[in-house]
């Protein structure tokens, strides 16, 4: 399980506070279920800010970056933080949000469909097989936190 390019590959997946605030956590987890990942880990929480900052620590030097962190972490709504699995899952998570600025993701993406505004883009998936593990180990480091089961996704008629 966790290994990339396998079909046990993971990611991290995570409805920010204002995807949660807005009532899209359901919509979100659909789309991968429907795609045919596989839900592994699921929490609701307001993370710490040590969590925040350790989380998005590659863009600590950037003028966003306080702005980012309060916006994760004041409260005012919680995140989903999701581990997802299946083939291609890290990729395809990415092609599943759509780009980062939401007025460049197409339509059909999460933030094509749903956002505008660069700062509020409601949703986060890990961009490497080194960011997922980081993250996945970061956001899901405790015990059992993490379920292995078989799913029959690959086994259509
Ligand atoms: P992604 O979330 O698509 O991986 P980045 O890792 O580049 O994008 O940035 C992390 C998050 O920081 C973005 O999802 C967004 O919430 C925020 N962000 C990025 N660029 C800006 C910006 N120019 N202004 C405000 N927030 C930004
Ligand atoms: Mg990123």
């Amino acid at each position: 399980h966790g290994v990339p390019g396998t079909s046990k590959e993971r990611t991290f997946i995570a409805v920010k506070p204002d995807g949660v605030q807005r009532g899209l956590v359901s919509d979100i987890i659909g789309r991968f279920e429907r795609r045919g990942y596989k839900l592994v880990g699921l929490k609701l929480l307001v993370p710490s800010k040590a969590l925040a900052n350790e989380h998005y620590a590659d863009l600590s030097s950037k003028p966003f970056f306080k702005g980012l962190v309060d916006y994760m972490t004041n409260g005012k709504a919680p995140v989903v933080g999701m581990v997802w699995e299946g083939p291609s899952v890290i990729k395809q998570g990415r092609v599943m949000l759509g780009a980062t600025d939401p007025r460049a993701a197409g339509p059909g993406t999460i933030r094509g469909d749903y956002c505008l505004s660069i700062g509020r883009n409601i949703c986060h998936g890990s961009d490497s097989a080194e960011s997922a593990e980081k993250e996945i180990n970061l956001w899901f480091g405790g015990k059992g936190e993490i379920v292995n089961w078989a799913s029959n996704n690959e086994e259509w008629v």
